[in-house]
C-alpha cells in the first residue's frame, strides 16, 4: 500500500470511530427518560438538619423532609431548624407524624384511628404546607397509582389517612446508618452504585424514578455531609439525574 492510500484508510478509520462514539455519546445525552431522583430525609428536625440544609443549598438540589411534631415541640433550636424548612425553597416538608410512634410501631398501629389523629395533629399545629406523609417504622404507599403494605399491620392507618386526603410516600432503597452511632453505613459512592442498580434493573415503584430514604441524625456529627456532597456530585456528573420534590412524582 503506498503512503497515501496507507493515510486515507486511516482517517477513514477515524472518522468511523468519531462517529460512532459522538452516536453513542448523543444518545446518552438524549436519554428519553432521564432519571429523577428524590432525595429524602426522615425524622427532622434533629441535629442533622443544619448539616443537611447546608449540603442542599450549596448543591442547589431539591430534597423533601418528613418531621416529627414531637422534635419540632423539643427545643427553640430544632424549632428553629424546622422554620428554616419552611422558608428554604429547595426543601419541601412533609409529615412523619406527631409522635413517632413513640418507637412501639406495633400499637401504634393497632388502632388506625389514633394515627389518623397523630398525623393530623402533627399537620394543623405547624400549619404543614403539604399533605405527604411517610409512616414511621414502614414502607407503605397510597397514591392514585401506587398501593404497597410492607407488612399488615399500619395498612388501616394508611387506608385512612389515605381516605382523608393525606398521600403516602414509602422509599425504594435506604441509605442505612448503624443505630449506635447513627453514622451511614455506606460511603456516597456505594450508594450511586446501588442507586444506578435498581433504576437500570426497574425494581424502583415508579420506573426511571427512585425515592431514596436516609435520616436526620446520620449528617449531625458534620463530616458525613461529604459523603452527601459526593452522592450528589457523582450522580450529577453522570449528566442523567433530575432531583425533584415528591409532589411532582408521576401517578401521585
Ligand atoms: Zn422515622
Amino acid at each position: 500500500m503506498n503512503k497515501g492510500k496507507y493515510l486515507q484508510k486511516w482517517i477513514g478509520c477515524f472518522l468511523i470511530i468519531g462517529l460512532l462514539s459522538s452516536a453513542t455519546h448523543k444518545e446518552y445525552i438524549n436519554h428519553a427518560d432521564p432519571y429523577t431522583i428524590y432525595l429524602t430525609f426522615d425524622d427532622g428536625p434533629l441535629h442533622g438538619s443544619e448539616n443537611i440544609a447546608t449540603a442542599i443549598t450549596k448543591e442547589n438540589i431539591k430534597v423533601n423532609v418528613f418531621v416529627v411534631g414531637q422534635h419540632i415541640q423539643n427545643s427553640p433550636q430544632l424549632k428553629g431548624y424546622f422554620n428554616e424548612y419552611l422558608v428554604n425553597p429547595m426543601i419541601e416538608v412533609g409529615n412523619h407524624s406527631f409522635s413517632h410512634a413513640h418507637n412501639k410501631y406495633q400499637l401504634y398501629y393497632s388502632n388506625a384511628n389514633s394515627v389518623y389523629v397523630d398525623f393530623l395533629k402533627c399537620y394543623n399545629e405547624y400549619k404543614l404546607p403539604t399533605k405527604l406523609c411517610r409512616l414511621p417504622g414502614r414502607n407503605m404507599w397510597r397514591t392514585a397509582t401506587i398501593k404497597h403494605n410492607d407488612m399488615p399491620s399500619g395498612s388501616a392507618a394508611a387506608d385512612l389517612l389515605y381516605q382523608n386526603g393525606f398521600k403516602i410516600i414509602g422509599w425504594d432503597l435506604e441509605w442505612e446508618h448503624d443505630a449506635p452511632t447513627s453514622s451511614p453505613v455506606q460511603t456516597g459512592d456505594d450508594m450511586v452504585y446501588l442507586i444506578e442498580t435498581h433504576l437500570k434493573n426497574g425494581t424502583t415503584r415508579v420506573k426511571n424514578h427512585l425515592v431514596l430514604l436516609s435520616h436526620d441524625e446520620m449528617f449531625s456529627k458534620g463530616w458525613e455531609q461529604s459523603e452527601l456532597d459526593q452522592l450528589v456530585d457523582k450522580l450529577k456528573a453522570t449528566g442523567n439525574f433530575k432531583f425533584e420534590f415528591l409532589s411532582t412524582l408521576p401517578g401521585l
